[in-house]
Parts: structure tokens; sequence; C-alpha cells
């Protein structure tokens, strides 16, 4: 059986909360879509051979299907056509780490059914990469075929990025994004050959994907570059509670430290080592005391660790000159905008496509949504990539609600604009929480509380506001979750309210 029936037969019996979440959306989604039978078979091939399209969306993730929703929402009941270069229906990549841990089912990373898809009533085309996009030609080309469009969405997500990883002859790093990364991680790990694991990187992609390896007791090694955890979202103060809380589960942490080299080791060494390996976990005893004071894993506790599991296949050199061996390693760099379909300079771009608050690119009849999009972010007043479900999913509906504006005779301007967002990140790893949200960036005029107790630690950050006053403007949140779990959300749900009143 294909993954795509897979997943339609456990969501058909998900049908009746599927259908109650879908709400007014299906149902008018259900008329566009006897509508927009005939308009969507009506399209003839031009002279050039490209079939003409009105709407067409690159990428089916969440900016995507909410475009999608939007459009029909506003009564727009004509054509769309969807390419995706996945054979699935569309997933969530937060889930993805969960499905490689064991944590979820395969089925429970598909957000919307089948039938709620099949409502809207596109022309959906699944393995079917958009390869070059020409916004002067209004030309889309693909594997199926070429399509000219009315309006665009480029809604094509983003890759994780291996900057920094050193080429490897023999072997590819592990990455974490679509549902195909998070299938080739979970089989590794089920394989029982994997017993070490190095995640390389401290961002939430990187601790959620050492979460799901904890998961399989797996023995984890972090190295990031940075001095703590959690890169960019979390002040010392939360990034060391959250680190031991890392290292209370085993977790050696190689922090300010990068990977130099790597390499494979050939069948014959990983032999011998097994046996070197084995004679030695016989003659020492695992000590489990050789955390420091803060509780964290030191180089004789990690010592002691690979000396209980079979050496890996992988030397891996670090900065500091050290080296020790893994089974995997799992890269989390940081992830780049697919969009290496469009021309260099077609579109006006920073790290992804520039686009106003109806969503459009530098191209009037172009809309970009989601991890491909720097749209208006609420802290700095800037546009930037936000790189969250919630924000990809507005800016999707923002698109459909202004591409439906703009087909009907209209302005952009006639439906709502993007309100702007704010970076959120929830993320436990085995019981060890941590909530952000807003920029904790250290800058001059703003000034860090910290207010800790036994149970949480909280790290406010303030900015000098035009009143004279000051504003909350971010905040760490850090707890085992066992313990203030339910205060540390509703901490974080109310400070999280404080930020957005703040900058609107
Ligand atoms: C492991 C992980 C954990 C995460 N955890 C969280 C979290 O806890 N909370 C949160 O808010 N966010 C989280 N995120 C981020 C969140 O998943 C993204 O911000 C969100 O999915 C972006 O939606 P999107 O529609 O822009 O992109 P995507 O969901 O990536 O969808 C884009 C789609 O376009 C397709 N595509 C790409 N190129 C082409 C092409 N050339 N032609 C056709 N199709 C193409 C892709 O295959 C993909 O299916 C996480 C991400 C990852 C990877």
């Amino acid at each position: 059986m294909s993954r795509i029936e897979q997943a339609d037969l456990s969501q058909g019996a998900q049908a009746a909360r599927a259908e109650e979440a879908a709400g007014a959306s299906a149902t008018a989604g259900a008329d566009a879509s006897r509508e927009n039978t005939a308009s969507a078979s009506a399209g003839q091939e031009d002279a050039a051979g490209a079939v003409p399209v009105r709407v067409a969306v690159i990428g089916y993730g969440t900016a995507g299907v909410n475009a999608l929703i939007a459009l029909r929402r506003a009564g727009y009941a004509g054509d769309v056509h969807v390419f995706s270069d996945a054979t699935t229906l569309p997933y969530s990549p937060i889930l993805t780490s969960y499905y490689a841990g064991g944590e979820k089912a395969y089925e429970e990373c598909f957000p919307w059914s089948a039938d709620e898809l099949a409502c809207l009533g596109a022309e959906v085309h699944l393995d079917c990469p958009v390869t070059a996009l020409d916004p002067t030609a209004h030309l889309i080309r693909t594997p199926q075929g070429d399509f000219t469009y009315e309006k665009c969405l480029i809604a094509s997500g983003a890759h994780p990025s291996t900057a920094g990883f050193p080429a490897t002859e023999g072997y590819e790093p592990l990455v974490l994004r679509t549902l195909d990364d998070a299938c080739r991680l979970k089989r590794v790990l089920e394989g029982g050959a994997c017993r070490r694991v190095l995640v390389s990187g401290a961002s939430m992609v990187a601790l959620k994907s050492l979460e799901a390896c904890l998961r399989h007791d797996v023995t984890c090694t972090l190295v990031g570059m940075n001095p703590h955890v959690l890169d960019f979202n979390a002040l010392p103060a939360a990034a060391e509670r959250f680190e031991r809380g890392l290292a209370a589960k085993g977790v050696e942490l190689r922090l300010g430290q990068t990977i130099k080299s790597v390499e494979v080791a050939s069948a014959e060494d990983t032999r011998d080592a097994v046996a070197n390996d084995a004679s030695t976990a016989n003659a020492s005893s695992c000590s489990v005391d050789t955390a420091d004071a803060n509780g964290m894993n030191t180089g004789a506790a990690a010592a002691a660790i690979s000396g209980t599991a079979a050496p890996g296949k992988l030397t891996v050199t670090f900065s500091t000159g050290e080296a020790d061996r893994f089974d995997e390693v799992i890269v989390a760099h940081g992830v780049r905008s697919n969009l290496g379909f469009l021309p260099q300079g077609a579109l006006e771009a920073d790290r992804a496509l520039l686009v106003d608050e109806f969503m459009r690119t530098s191209d009037p009849d172009v809309y970009a949504a989601g991890d491909v999009a720097q749209a208006l972010e609420l802290v700095s007043g800037e546009r930037r990539v936000v790189g969250i479900w919630k924000s990809a999913a507005l800016q999707g509906a923002c698109a459909g609600a202004a591409m439906a504006a703009e087909l009907a005779g209209g302005a952009p301007e006639a439906a709502d604009a993007y309100p702007g967002s704010i970076p959120t990140n929830t993320i436990a790893v085995l019981g060890t929480l941590f909530i952000s949200a807003g920029s904790v960036e250290a800058c001059e005029g703003r000034r860090v509380e910290v207010r800790e107790d036994d149970d949480m630690t909280v790290v406010y950050v303030y900015e000098d506001a035009d009143d004279g006053g000051e504003r909350l403007v971010g905040f760490n949140v850090t707890c085992d979750e066992d313990v203030a779990g339910s205060r540390a959300y509703d901490t974080g749900a109310m400070l999280t309210l404080r930020i957005e009143a703040a900058c609107r």
C-alpha cells in the first residue's frame, strides 16, 4: 500500500473530527470544487505547449494549503493548480521528530484529511517539483509540463543547511525536515546498529532530533559552536538550566566547538575496535558519578559512556583536537529557503523573498508565504523570516485572500493585511521544557531580568519604549515539565500576549 493510501485510510477514520475542524472552509470549498471542475479541465495548451492556469501554488505545506482555503473562503471558484515535490498529502514538519522518535504514528503527521483537501477543489500535482519559474513570462516549468499563470504563490518552504559539515567521502549526514528525512532517521534509530549519535547544531531542530534519538535509547552527544544551546532563542540563565536537564539525561555537551573532520572507518577497523572495546568495557566499570558540580557530563563521563557502546563507524575530530567515534551524525545547521527554481535577481530578496503586507513580492503577480518569505516581524518592525508554523499558515491565508480579491477584479487591499508575527518556540526534551517568544537579542536600550526558583527559570527582556517606560520584547521559561510544566505554559502564554500587545 502506498503512503498516500495509508494516510488516506487513517485519516478517513478521523473524518468526523476533521469535518468539524474544517468547518465552514471545507463547506465553502466543496461548493467551489463543484464549480471548479469545468474550469480546471478547460485549461488548454497554448501555442508554446504551456497549460494556462489562473492560480499556481508552488508547495503543499501549511502556507500552500492555507492559501487554498482562503481563496475558496473568499469566494474564488476558478482553477488552482498546486505543485508539490512530495508524494504524500501535506504533512507537518513539526511532527517529523516525534514520528522518528516513535511518539507519533506516520498517519498523525498529516494535519488535513484527504477528504478535507479534496473539498478545496484544487488540481494537485504530486511528485512534481517546480524546476523553473519565470515571472516575466508568467511561466512555471515542471516534469509534468509547462504552465502559465495569472497569479502565483511561492510556498515552497525551506531545506536544512549542512554548511559547515566537512565533506566526507562515503558518508551523507542525517538531516530533519521532510517526512522522508524522518523515515530515514527512524530506520537508522530502529535498525539496532546505531548506538551513538552526534547532533551538530543547537537549534530547536537539533534538540528535537536529539530527543528522537534519546527516545530510542541511543547515546547522544551535541556539538554546538555557541557557548550555549538554543542558539539565538535563549539567554544564558535559561539555556544553562536546559543544559543541566540534558546532562541529567546523559547527553554529552560539546559547546563552543565545531566538527573539524569526519572519517568513515573501514569494516575491518570497526571489527578491531569492537574487539578492543569489549575488553575495555570488561576491564572498567562504567561510572556515572563523573558529572561536574553543575551536573554536566564531563569528558570522563563521555569516555565512560563510549566505553559501554560499540564504537561507531565515524571518527569525528572536533575543533578542540579531540576525537570520538559515532555511528551517525545529524546536522541541524539552520535552513535555507527553497528558491532554486527562481533565477537570481528575478524577485527582490534578502535572506528570503521580501513581501508586502499582502504577501506580494516585487512582482505584483507573484506572492510568497511561509518559510520562503520575509514578512513583518513585530518586535523589530522589520521584514524577517520567522520560520514557524503559525506565521506560515497566516501568511498563506493572507496571500490567498489577496489573490482572490485581485482575481475578482479588486485590489489586494480589499483583503485583510498580514498583522505581523513574533517568533515563538516551545520544546521539551524528555521533560526539560523551554518556552520562548519575541526577541532576546542583547542590545543597547535593553534590560534583562532573571527570576529563578527551584522549579523554574524565567528570563525577561525589556526595551526602552518611546513613552519613557519599558516594554517586554522577549522571554525564556525553562523548567522540568513534571514539576512546573503547567505553570510554565501559563506563564509563556501570558508573556507572549504581553509582547504582542506591546508591539501593536
Ligand atoms: C523538525 C522540525 C520541527 C519544527 N518544530 C516547530 C515547532 O515546534 N513549532 C513551529 O511553529 N514550527 C516548527 N517548525 C517549523 C515549521 O515546520 C515551518 O515553519 C513550517 O512548516 C513552514 O511552512 P511552509 O508551508 O512555509 O513550508 P513547508 O511546510 O516546508 O512546506 C513547503 C512544501 O513545499 C515543497 N516544495 C519545496 N520545493 C518545491 C518545489 N520546487 N516544487 C514543489 N514543491 C516544493 C516542500 O516539499 C514542502 O512540502 C519545525 C520544523 C522542523 C523541520
